[in-house]
């Protein structure tokens, strides 16, 4: 591949490439990246960033790891990709152990795909064929609880917060579903039974057409930022069993220590009866997602009108990513990384509490390896993004929300370059009208 000029691939990428949530052509602020390396983002025009984000949550070991590398290097040699329709292989079958022992203990099966949003679909399809296999066909609609962000496809997007959605736009191709009330308790806050009573209604009402209650446990990702309280989990794990309605947790952006607990619904002590895991997988790598199981659901199937499940994508099982993702989770079993959440946390909590005096900020929260900064009033990401990029680090906010997941190996120098980096822009913003 020759190189082009930075402006030429600058220009042609606003002519051509349409990015995420970004209008086409597109007018906000893109940097182009030449490399990256650990924690650093190093621009084709020579900056090198310290990165906040891990890629949209993922790369939490950082970039360009020898390990991964080596392991997508070995895997390379011996095949990148085979059908699995007939066909098995040693990393999807190594890391699907791997999952298994890792999960909570009744998830026992492992559907691989390739993106988080797809893994959400499947959990969905699996809740409704699980039912109509057991002769309640009517069970195909879902709980939810607003705020939620569940993925981009339309089955994951009819449960992804219908405001912040725009539900509207999509109206007569969306299902519509049932949105209980979000979570107001917030995380380590006194427990109140009416946190959850626009949940329990809904089931107590509608229980005969639910097929399965789905949520992002404890901290929700992408539709506000959100920590709540892990007993609103686990009320929410009763009453589903109480009503005779599957739990589906969305994992995806919680699972593998960036919480502090391994799966954010260990802080609640239940497990679901699907859990949906991708993002942080092959370590920010490339892309593999996964839906889990317990027996209880997939032993159905057999018996079912159609005797399997209705789903089996082209790169299911994808080896190159299934063996980088094996190799990730051992790198995470190789040192203390609750430990260093936990120093990340501690840090975050110091060096951003100063942000709670400024006039543009709402509310700061942290837990784990999460730091937000909410604000009164949305940022405007083409003045913020390049004061950010000016300061050395690499931030993303979205709406109302300036936020770091930086990766688990940064160190605390680097950590208080993206918390005074916050700071300072923050305190540069116009406070509230
Ligand atoms: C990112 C995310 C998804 C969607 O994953 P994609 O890989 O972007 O399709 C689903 N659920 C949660 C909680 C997420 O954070």
């Amino acid at each position: 591949m020759d190189m082009l000029p930075t402006d030429q691939l600058l220009a042609l990428d606003r002519r051509h490439v349409w990015h995420p949530y970004a209008p086409m052509p597109n007018t906000g602020p893109v940097f182009a990246v030449r490399s990256a390396q650990g924690v650093h983002l190093e621009l084709e025009t020579g900056e090198r960033l310290v990165d906040g984000m891990s890629s949209w949550w993922t790369c939490i070991h950082g970039y360009n790891h020898p390990r991964l590398n080596q392991a997508a290097q070995a895997q390379m040699g011996r095949m990148s990709h085979v059908m699995f329709g007939g066909l098995t292989h040693q990393p999807a079958v190594q890391l699907a152990q791997k999952l298994v022992q890792l999960t909570p203990e009744p998830l026992q099966q492992v559907f691989f795909c390739d993106s988080g949003s797809v893994a959400v679909e499947v959990a969905m399809k699996l809740a409704i064929q699980h039912w109509h296999n057991r002769g309640e066909p009517q069970k195909q609609h879902f709980l939810t609880i607003r705020h939620g962000y569940h993925g981009d496809t339309f089955a994951a997007m009819a449960v992804c917060d219908p405001v912040n959605g725009m539900h509207h736009l999509f109206r007569h191709s969306l299902v519509e579903q049932y949105f209980a009330d979000a979570p107001q308790i917030p995380f380590g806050g006194v427990w109140q039974e009416r946190d959850i009573a626009s949940f329990a209604a809904i089931l107590e009402r509608h229980q005969g057409e639910i097929a399965a209650a789905i949520f992002e446990p404890v901290v929700q990702g992408a539709g506000g930022m959100r920590c709540y309280s892990p007993e609103y989990v686990r009320r929410a794990r009763q009453l589903c069993d109480q009503y005779g309605v599957l739990l589906i947790l969305d994992e995806i952006a919680t699972g593998f220590g960036r919480t502090g607990k391994l799966f954010a619904c260990e802080y609640a002590d239940i497990g679901p009866d699907i859990l949906c895991l991708g993002k942080a997988l092959t370590g920010g790598f490339m892309s593999l997602a996964a839906t889990l199981t317990t027996c209880h659901i997939s032993e159905t199937f057999a018996q079912g009108e159609a005797g399997v499940f209705m789903h089996g994508p082209t790169f299911m099982g994808n080896p190159l990513a299934c063996a980088v993702a094996l190799e990730n989770l051992n790198i995470l079993a190789s040192y203390d990384w609750a430990a260093k959440i936990s120093a990340i946390e501690a840090q975050l909590k110091q060096e951003l509490a100063p942000c709670r005096e400024l006039p543009a900020v709402k509310e700061v929260r942290v837990l784990g390896a999460i730091g937000v900064i909410e604000l009164h009033e949305p940022v405007d990401m083409a003045v913020v993004q390049p004061q950010f990029v000016a300061k050395g680090v690499w931030l993303r906010p979205f709406g109302r929300l300036i936020y770091t997941m930086p990766p688990y190996i940064i160190e605390p120098d680097q950590l208080r370059q993206i918390t005074g980096a916050i700071y300072s822009v923050v305190a540069g913003l116009s406070p509230p009208p």
